[in-house]
């Protein structure tokens, strides 16, 4: 008797940006079919082995989910110094703070959120409130 090992593999894909945008608006069974598709040319399989083998697919929107509304921070090219404008406090009384403001480090990461909050605490404690 041949004995068959059972091989699962999780796949991850993040979307940033329009495409993320475009994905949110399909349903989910067209989501998960583009990627489908698109993973099928990269690895040069037919789509219907991928189809054939696949045994659960999700696709979560993060802009939709009600404690995240959102995933993280993407720039597009051309304004480099966009988070820095949006880190800038407003007459010296609205201050920000968050990784979309974290120009001079980790951006799009927890570690970059929580130095853009000491950045702003600093710059409120120095501020003439
Ligand atoms: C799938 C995924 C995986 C990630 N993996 C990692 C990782 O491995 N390591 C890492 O360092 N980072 C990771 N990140 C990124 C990390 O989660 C973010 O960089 C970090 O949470 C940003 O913190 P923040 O405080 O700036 O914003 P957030 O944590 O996004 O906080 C913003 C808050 O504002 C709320 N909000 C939004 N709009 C409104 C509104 N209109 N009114 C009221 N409240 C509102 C949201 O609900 C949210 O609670 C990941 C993110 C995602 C989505």
């Amino acid at each position: 008797m041949v004995e068959r090992k059972l091989t699962l593999i999780s796949l991850w894909v993040f979307l940033t940006a329009d495409i993320a945008s475009k994905m949110d608006s399909l349903s989910e069974e067209e989501a998960i079919k583009i990627g489908l598709q698109d993973l099928s040319k990269l690895l040069q399989v037919p789509i219907q082995t991928l189809q054939d083998n696949l045994i659960r697919a999700k696709r979560i929107s993060w802009n939709k989910e009600q404690y995240t509304k959102g995933g993280y921070s993407t720039r597009k090219i051309g304004n480099p110094n966009l988070r820095k404008e949006l880190g800038e406090p407003v007459d010296n009384k609205l201050f920000f703070a968050g990784e979309a403001t974290a120009y001079w480090t980790d951006v799009q990461t927890v570690h970059g959120a929580i130095e853009s909050g000491w950045r702003t605490v600093s710059k409120i404690m120095s501020a003439k409130l």
